[in-house]
This record gives structure tokens, sequence and C-alpha cells, in this order.
């Protein structure tokens, strides 16, 4: 059921089994997971069933633009949370991420991948990504393997896949959600603080105010917070009244080692292999599901090298430079920049597109466009149809390289920084909120590893004959330190620990020291993985909602 919580008088006061503050993914998730098993939930969400400027506002922080972009591109404050906007690529954590890493400090998780993996299918089915088949080897009807013929996987290996999604989770799941007999949800209804008295084992509840002036108070036997990784954190941090720093500051830890992911472009692959057999798209698994092959390290390299874990893909030239000379890529620069760009791509991801460090002008772009007018011409109706109206929309596309030449991404994992963080301000949201500073930082360990992983690769493509890499800026080191920001992935304010000392929460997610609180999401994990945070967020959801279910608490 969905109620408008304006309609809820002043002091009005809500019960469940199960309070879950957030309808993002991983709030509706653990609602379904918990009321097929027989809960009652109160799902708290405070945007609206639609996107609403003013909702939005309050999610506003106080940052360095040029380190990470504005909490309304990172964040989406309604029903489906930031699934409303985000990109869609579906990428597990690896075994290593759970490995002892002494040249890794503060990156040990407290269980391993092995207690992880019983989940995959389940998230799987969730975001529509399939079976979860990440190795292009499981492939039925696939030819080759490597992303160049030949290539043998070794310390590097291009057999490994991300998979896409195309799953908004407040549209997918609204109709689930209207009619459930156990779950409430209310929106337009914004939590405001976590209530515990000094010592206790038990919270009182939660605040909640609405834009009508409507203070709302709420109880049940469990409460998860799954607000996302940095709102979850502003939560706690607002909770101070009997808890010097919030609660779950227990540690001096809330807050502390912000991370997210270090990525840009500073390398092309030139492949010295037959042009038209390099694996530079989709392949399609037998579900239609869109994949995509990357290049990852083994687990044995990562850590014979002391590498952060990394991923490194192959991307289409900058768009915004016209000396690229494709009439497609020109269109969608343009396409992009006008006006209409914002129907086409989320604010995020549109900005990502166009930010490169040449810009044409229009005149250049169309221009490329008149002298590959056959090619152009021919790709706006076929992608506009596979992208925009196919019922398995196409998540991107990727032009052939006659010189077998292709721009480089890598997306590597962003080493645990207790001085990365978050701390509360006096600045105010208009439901009193205070908000938050976001002062994320990277060390010389991030910028690297990443050098050291082009390194690697570059080895690897010359020792077997297939290629190798350059370098494109001229200064590598410097531009991987100076082009940083994520803000995506919101990982580590209320990190997980085996021990209170170490952490926020328990390996469950439960706040320490408090019996009826947890957490769920990116904010607890411990490091960030080559893998974006969807996934490892909705495995801990399926994990969660087993343990509400099998412990005796709500
Ligand atoms: C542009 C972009 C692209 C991305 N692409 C990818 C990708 O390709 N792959 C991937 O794995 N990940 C990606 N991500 C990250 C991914 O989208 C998020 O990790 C994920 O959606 C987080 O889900 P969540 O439910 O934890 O949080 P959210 O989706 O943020 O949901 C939290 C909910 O809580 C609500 N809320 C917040 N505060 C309060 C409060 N005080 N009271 C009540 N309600 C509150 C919010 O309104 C929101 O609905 C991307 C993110 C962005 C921004």
């Amino acid at each position: 059921m969905l109620v408008d919580a304006r309609t809820l008088p002043d002091g009005a006061e809500l019960r469940a089994d199960v309070t879950i503050v957030g309808a993002g993914a991983a709030g509706i998730v653990l609602a379904l997971e918990l009321a097929r098993a027989g809960k009652t939930v109160s799902l708290i969400e405070s945007g609206a069933p639609g996107f609403n400027p003013r909702a939005q506002a309050l999610a506003d922080a106080l940052m360095d633009p040029d380190v990470h972009p504005p909490m309304s591109e990172c964040t989406r404050r309604q029903v489906g949370g930031t699934s409303v906007i985000w990109g869609g690529r579906v990428v597990p954590f690896d075994p290593a991420d759970f490995d002892d890493r002494p040249y890794m400090p503060h990156s040990k998780w407290p269980f391993t991948y092995d207690h992880i993996r019983p989940y995959f299918a389940g998230v799987g089915r969730y975001l529509r990504s399939g079976d979860p088949i990440f190795d292009i080897r499981d492939v039925p009807g696939v030819a080759q393997h490597a992303i160049v013929p030949g290539l043998p996987d070794g310390d590097v290996q291009s057999s490994q896949l991300e998979r896409w999604s195309v799953v908004s989770f407040g549209a997918l799941y609204a109709r689930e959600l209207r009619q459930s007999r156990s779950i409430t949800v209310y929106h337009g209804l914004t939590c405001t603080a976590v209530l515990a008295a000094a010592g206790a084992r038990r919270t009182d509840g939660l605040t909640a105010r609405t834009f009508s002036g409507a203070r709302v108070t709420i109880r049940a036997g469990v409460t998860v917070l799954a607000a996302g990784g940095l709102n979850t954190t502003r939560l706690l941090l607002n909770s101070d009244q009997n808890h010097p720093g919030g609660i779950g500051n227990h540690s001096g830890m809330l807050g502390r080692f912000y991370t997210g992911h270090i990525s840009g472009r500073i390398a092309e692959a030139r492949f010295s292999t037959p042009p038209e057999r390099t694996v530079f798209g989709f392949d399609r698994d037998p579900e239609g599901v869109y994949l995509r092959r990357r290049f990852t390290f083994t687990r044995q390299c990562l850590h014979k090298e002391h590498l952060s874990n990394t991923a490194v893909w192959l991307v289409n030239p900058d768009i915004c430079d016209p000396a690229h000379g494709n009439g497609v890529l020109s269109f969608a620069y343009l396409a992009l920049s006008s006006p209409l760009g914002r129907f086409l791509a989320s604010e995020a991801i549109r900005k990502a597109t166009i930010k490169g460090d040449v810009q044409g002008t229009p005149a250049q772009h169309i221009w490329n466009m008149l002298r590959d007018f056959p090619r152009t011409a021919a790709f706006i109706p076929t992608f506009g149809y596979k992208r925009y109206l196919a019922s398995r929309k196409v998540p991107g596309f990727f032009q052939y390289s006659r010189s077998n030449t292709y721009p480089l991404h890598y997306f590597a994992e962003h080493a645990p920084n207790p001085d990365s963080r978050v701390t509360l301000t006096d600045d105010r949201d208009e439901l009193g909120m205070r908000r938050i500073r976001i002062d994320m930082r990277y060390t010389q360990q991030d910028f690297d590893s990443v050098l050291r992983a082009h390194r690697i690769i570059d080895e690897h493509l010359r020792r077997h004959g297939k290629g190798e890499l350059r370098y494109v800026v001229p200064d590598p080191a410097a531009y991987v330190a100076s082009h940083l920001g994520d803000g995506y992935h919101q990982c580590g304010t209320t990190r997980m620990s085996e021990r209170p000392e170490h952490g926020v929460t328990d390996p469950q997610g439960r706040v320490h020291g408090l019996d009826d609180l947890y957490i769920l999401s990116s904010s607890t994990f411990v490091t960030s993985s080559q893998a974006n945070s969807m996934f490892m967020i909705l495995v801990l959801a399926l994990r969660m909602a087993e343990h509400l279910t099998a412990a005796r608490h709500a």
C-alpha cells in the first residue's frame, strides 16, 4: 500500500514489525523479501513516487565540486531512489576483495567471498540481469573468448564480464508495493533522527517530518536504515542527542573511510590482431542480457603486484574532440550537449560523456556528420529503437576502429583512508536536518596502482604478440592524480567490522551496541572493489532478509 504522508496528522505514530528508511533498490528488495516471509513493513521514503525538486534539495551537501559531483547527480530522492538514474552495470565483488591484503590497510571484510556467493542468483533475478555468469567461457554459443583472438588469460584476463540491468526499482516493483498487504510505503516522509538513550541496547524509534509540518514517530521491532550511503550516514550523524558524534560513532569511525572509485583514461590499446575480430561491443547471453568483456587481474596478480582491484575496458574515442572524424560520435556529442540531452541520459552520465578536455565547435561536429553521412543516418534510427523502444534497452554504443586502436577506461578500487570523510555542518535543510560536508581524499597508493595496472596490461599484450598500450596524455601520473572524484558509489562511512572498536556495524549490518538498528547500504562496505555498488548492496539485502526472518527480532 502507498500512503502520501501529507495525509498523516501531526503527532501520528506508525508501527510495524520492521521499519525500513529509504525506498531505493536496497529498501525495496528488503521490504519485498520480508513481506514474503510474513513480516509487516513500514517503508519510509522522503521523496514522492515521481521526481520532486523540493524533496531532492533535502539531500544537498557541501563539497569541493572538482572532486565530488552535487548530490542531485549522485542520488535520487523518490520512490526507487538512485536506481532511477543509475547506469545498470552489474558487477559482483571478487574473491580477492575478501582476502587478507597487508599492502591495503583497513581492507579486511568480516566475512569471506563464499559467504556472499549463494545470493548471486537471487540478486540477478531482482536486477533482471540473468544467471550470475561472469565468465564469457561459461556463456553458451560464444566462439571467441578473449577480447582479441588468441590472447590467453594470464595475470591479465579478458574473459571476465559485466552484465547489464535495465531495472528502475520504483517503476518495476511499484505494482507489487502498491498491492502488498504487508508493506506500507509512506512517501513524502523524511526521517530526521534515530532515537536512543545513552547506553540503551534498543532504540526508541525514529522521528520523521513532512513538508506540511507534521511530526511523526515510527516504532518497530527492528529498524533498517537504507537511505543510501551518504544519507544513511547523515541520519546517524544527526542522531547525536545522546550519542556524541551520532549513533554508531562509538569507535570514532562514523563518517570516515569515505570511498568510491578512481577512474579515467590515460592510454589506448593498439592491437596487432585482425581488426574485425576485436570484441569491442556487447555480447548477449541466451536470455538477451547485454554483457561486456573487460581486462581484469587474477587474484594472484593483484596480490603479487600490490594492486588495488581494477578493471579496464575498451571505450569510444572522446566524443567531444572532433579529431575523431566519426559522424556517429559527433552526432552523440551534439545530441547530449543540446537541451534535449537531459532526456537522453541521466545528468551525471551526460556530463561525464561530454566533459572531454578538447571541445570542438558545433560546425566541426556537423562537418564530421556530413562526411560520414550514410553511417550516421543509418545509426540514428537503429540505435534510437534499440535504446529507447526495445523491451531490453541497449546500454550504449561502441564504434569499430579500423586501426584496431581503442582508448581504455580504468575503474579502480579506492584504498580505504580514514581521512576521507563526511562530517556534519551547521547548515540545515528545509526540515531542519543538518547537512554534511564531503571531503573525499585519495592517496599515492591509488595513483600508483592505476599506473602499474596499465604497465601489466601492456606487458601481457606484448608477451603474447597481440599489441601494446600507448599513453595518450603527456604525464599519466599527473593526470591520474588530478582527475579524481566519485560520489556515485558511496562506500565506507558506516563500515562493518567484527569488533566494535573497528567499525560502525557488525558483519550482519547491525549497529554495534544496539540490538534493533541495522544499516543496509554501500556505506557498510569495507572496500569498494572494481565493482559498482548495486550488486553487492542487493547481496547484503537478501542476506539481511534471511537474517531478520531467521532471528526472532521482529
Ligand atoms: C549516475 C549514477 C550511475 C550509477 N551507475 C551504476 C551502475 O552502473 N552500476 C551500479 O552497480 N551502481 C551504479 N550506481 C550506484 C547505484 O545506483 C547505487 O549504489 C544504488 O542505487 C543505491 O541504492 P540504495 O537503495 O542503497 O540507495 P538509494 O537508491 O539512494 O535509495 C535511498 C532512498 O532513501 C531515501 N532517503 C534518503 N534519506 C532519507 C530520509 N532521511 N528519510 C527517508 N528517506 C530517505 C531516498 O529518497 C532514496 O529513495 C550509479 C549511481 C549514479 C548516481
